[in-house]
């Protein structure tokens, strides 16, 4: 009789964990902006680390020696190390192309604003045809988790670009919405927070609506530190900027400080109880670009091949499959709904547009 109460109890324990688990789960959303799925998998463009193209007066011959290497592989994990030496072994990483995985957009604009509000939505939206900071007519899945019980208040986005705080409706959101230099309020305000906020008001501004991605992560590591929310979306911008701008250089260099942002961050994450196990990370881009020797400074309709993407997911919740090969085709549009199961939320039965949860990135 004893034994048997025990092994009811230890049932019990079991599901009132799990219930628990849900109940706490935590998801940080990482994207930075136009990096393309060919540098992710195949690491940096010899053809493209060339003076001509190298705009910046430093030394090429460092970025090579930083970038550059035999294979794929070794080339991907000098750019991406965090990437290849954490999220894929203990997660999923798709958009392969060479080796059978396709992510793409659905929006058939291929350009950031109609991204991100996919990604936030599980749709596109024809009305979403521009980049302008216009407030998004839609409610993104942050808007909806910040009104569940559990949730209120502690939902946050930072966005390096000043657009992110629309696509996000800060105004409607009721979550906190920071980007590019705006000041954030917090009480109560650490120093650190106001350091920050000094330096977004002081620093010269290379972009008019973009501040440098540094400002933004800190402002997020800061945020996390002290308010612990439970849902984080944190967008970093100088990918795009910087090959907008034809600088290849500058270009690996913030995808490899934003690969370096990401181990910061899961570091900190296991080192606070409140995330330690039970946080999902989700890392993914609002577009591709287009290919070498030219295009891949460019992005949009033009560039029909601009739609492809890769997306990666780890932690609590992810079957550890590392990188997806053969496998069927995922897209933006699934990324919301993945995002609210790992809360436990079903995001499908509040919007009927969105896509599925990618099924073999969900337990
Ligand atoms: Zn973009």
């Amino acid at each position: 009789m004893l034994m048997r109460r025990i092994a009811v109890m230890g049932l019990l324990v079991a599901s009132g964990a799990l219930a628990q688990g849900t109940d706490d789960a935590r998801v940080v959303l990482v994207m930075t902006d136009g990096m393309r799925w060919q540098e992710i998998f195949r690491g940096a463009d010899a053809s493209l680390l060339v003076p001509e193209r190298y705009f910046d007066k430093r030394d090429v011959t460092q970025l090579k020696e930083r970038y550059l290497a035999a294979t794929p592989e070794e080339r991907r994990q000098k750019l991406m190390p965090f990437l290849w030496s954490t999220i894929v072994p203990q997660g999923q990483l798709y958009g392969d192309r060479d080796a059978g995985s396709d992510a793409s957009v659905t929006n058939g604009f291929n350009f950031s604003y109609p991204g991100y509000s996919e990604t936030l939505t599980g749709h596109g939206d024809p009305r979403v045809d521009s980049n302008d900071a216009k407030p998004n007519p839609n409610v993104t899945v942050l808007e909806w988790v910040n009104k569940q019980p559990g949730f209120q208040g502690k939902v946050a986005a930072f966005g390096a670009w000043g657009t992110i705080s629309a696509i996000v409706n800060g105004e409607r959101c009721g979550c906190v919405a920071n980007s590019a230099y705006a000041q954030l309020d917090m009480t109560p305000m650490t120093d650190r927070m106001k350091l920050l906020n000094d330096l977004k008001r002081d620093s010269p501004r290379v972009w008019e609506d973009e501040s440098f991605d540094a400002t933004t992560f800190y402002t997020a590591m800061e945020y996390i530190r002290t308010k612990k929310p439970r849902v984080v979306f944190l967008s970093l911008g100088e990918t795009d900027d910087w090959a907008h701008a034809g600088n290849y250089g500058e270009y690996l260099e913030s995808a490899h400080r934003a690969d370096g942002y990401m181990k910061d961050l899961w570091d900190q994450l296991q080192s606070m109880p409140e995330y330690k196990g039970k946080t999902t990370m989700i890392f993914l881009v609002d577009h591709g670009r287009g290919s070498a020797p030219e295009e891949w400074k460019s992005h949009g309709q033009k560039v029909p091949e601009s739609k492809y993407i890769f997306m990666g997911f780890m932690g609590r919740g992810v079957p550890p499959l590392g990188l997806r090969e053969h496998v069927a085709p995922v897209t933006q549009s699934q990324v919301a709904a993945t995002l609210a199961k790992y809360l436990g939320l079903d995001w499908n039965a509040v919007e009927t547009q969105a896509g599925l949860p990618v099924t073999d990135a969900v337990k």
